[in-house]
């Protein structure tokens, strides 16, 4: 019972020199927390001393833990570029400067300047991607599973949409073809195998309640061995034949060819539009290399339809997605590649992995066991499934450290690694440069 009554009270608590520089109603809502809990445990003798200091202590880590940002900044050393869990396409920080001011001003997101009267917001980014995809029109939402919702309820509800039984993907984050195109009020007709899918299977499908073809891009998974599936150009024609629309969720939508003969299995954004197709979906952040968007290209009409669907209204991006990924199109315009993160990282030579590896071995094997190899990573984001790109790594080991306890005393720094064949891997396909100090600071606290 002394033990209850030395507990002090919250009033005279929460007036503690200690709390001088914090908010008075957050410190007062923690401390009260703090002296209850500990009331509860010394009451279930799950407590059987305590300090006041230890109180103290308590509640201001408490404190301070609510007032640090809980998103942070980590480095990527898993070699996976398009890293969907940690954040996807980096954003080159001199475009950010450059969206800056938009950003922070008023702007002409909905006005026109040359009219004065109100504007398209999606105007903006039309030209550009008129440019450099020779599209009829476009529009950008909110993310590439929206623009998926947005152009099956649009064209589809009540209606049949044709897809391949090899393409009925589920891709993270539980976002399932079936269900979405349930939720969108179309009616899904699926046709072929899971491994055979013959352009007769569009062709005989076809009916006076079908509105669309419609293509998956198969991003997480291959199917290999005795399988065929139909060209999104066969696709096309088809679709032209029997006057119905034809539409590729592509997943990621790169704009240009891929290095390592990738480009062989997943041709570009470009060589898909030389086909004039109805209308073609990608990602804003995957291999396109900027924001979280959805972005739709396709035929004039199709899209004029779509900005009339109320759906829109709530799929719209802001003005900063719209800088930033005008910025983004206008670096491939100009052809300034290396302007965009995540083509840079895809591009990079293994002699230059290679150097900077070398860079951190000689700084650190001081302290560790480290070794440079050559191996290989995913690009990720579901952007060319089971593709593996060459890399170059530094492996660690520390004493009698397992793996798991290296991997988890770095993630406590914000140092994502990736853990091969029992080592860990510091990859530098994902690195960027200006990270090699950070991470030998790192290492140098954790080895220490
Ligand atoms: C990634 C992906 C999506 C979802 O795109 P988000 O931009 O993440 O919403 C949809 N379809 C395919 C085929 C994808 O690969």
């Amino acid at each position: 019972m002394n033990l209850l009554k030395s507990l002090p009270k919250v009033d005279k608590f929460v007036n503690d020199k200690a709390f001088e520089a914090c908010a008075k109603p957050l410190i007062t809502a923690i401390a009260k927390d703090v002296i209850n809990n500990t009331r509860t445990n010394i009451l279930n003798k799950e407590c059987e001393n305590f300090t006041y200091d230890e109180l103290i202590e308590q509640v201001l880590k408490q404190y301070n833990q609510i007032n640090s940002p809980s998103l942070q900044k980590v480095i990527n050393a898993t070699g996976i570029i398009v890293h969907t869990n940690l954040g996807r396409s980096l954003i080159n920080p001199e475009s950010f400067d450059r969206v800056k001011e938009v950003a922070t001003s008023y702007n002409n997101l909905e006005y026109s300047l040359k009219e004065g009267k109100r504007g398209e917001r999606y105007s903006h980014i039309v030209d550009t991607l008129q440019s450099l995809t020779g599209c009829e029109d476009a529009i950008v939402v909110n993310n590439n599973a929206s623009a998926v919702f947005l152009i099956l309820n649009t064209f589809a509800k009540n209606k049949e949409v044709v897809v391949s039984r090899g393409e009925l993907v589920e891709i993270g984050g539980s976002f399932r073809v079936p269900e979405v195109m349930t939720q969108s009020g179309a009616n899904l007709k699926e046709i072929g195998t899971t491994n055979k899918t013959h352009l007769r299977d569009y062709e005989n499908a076809i009916n006076e309640n079908t509105s669309m073809l419609m293509k998956v891009h198969k991003s997480n998974y291959s199917i290999e061995g005795f399988t065929s599936e139909v060209l999104y150009e066969d696709i096309i024609k088809v679709a032209n034949d029997n006057n119905v629309i034809d539409y590729y969720d592509m997943g990621s939508g790169h704009m240009i060819d891929l290095p390592y003969n990738l480009d062989l299995a997943e041709p570009s954004l470009l060589k898909y539009m030389e086909h004039k197709p109805s209308l073609l979906s990608f990602s804003g952040d995957k291999l396109l290399g900027s924001v979280q968007a959805g972005i739709i290209v396709g035929k004039k009409e199709l899209i004029a339809k779509i900005k009339k669907n109320q759906l829109l209204r709530m799929l719209r991006v802001d003005k900063i997605t719209l800088a930033l990924l005008e910025d983004n199109l206008t670096s491939y315009l100009k052809g300034e590649i290396e302007d965009i993160p995540t083509l840079k990282m895809l591009f990079e030579k293994t002699e230059v992995l290679e150097k900077r590896a070398f860079l951190l071995k000689e700084n650190i094997q001081d302290l560790c066991k480290c070794e440079v190899i050559h191996t290989q990573s995913l690009i990720g984001g579901g952007t060319t499934p089971n593709k593996k790109i060459p890399t170059v790594a530094l492996s660690l080991e520390y004493k009698n450290y397992k793996p798991n306890k290296i991997e988890q005393l770095l993630r406590a720094k914000n140092l994502i690694v990736r853990i091969e064949s029992e080592k860990v891997l510091i990859d530098f396909r994902s690195i960027n440069e200006s990270e090699i100090k950070e991470i030998e600071t790192i290492i140098r606290g954790v080895f220490n």
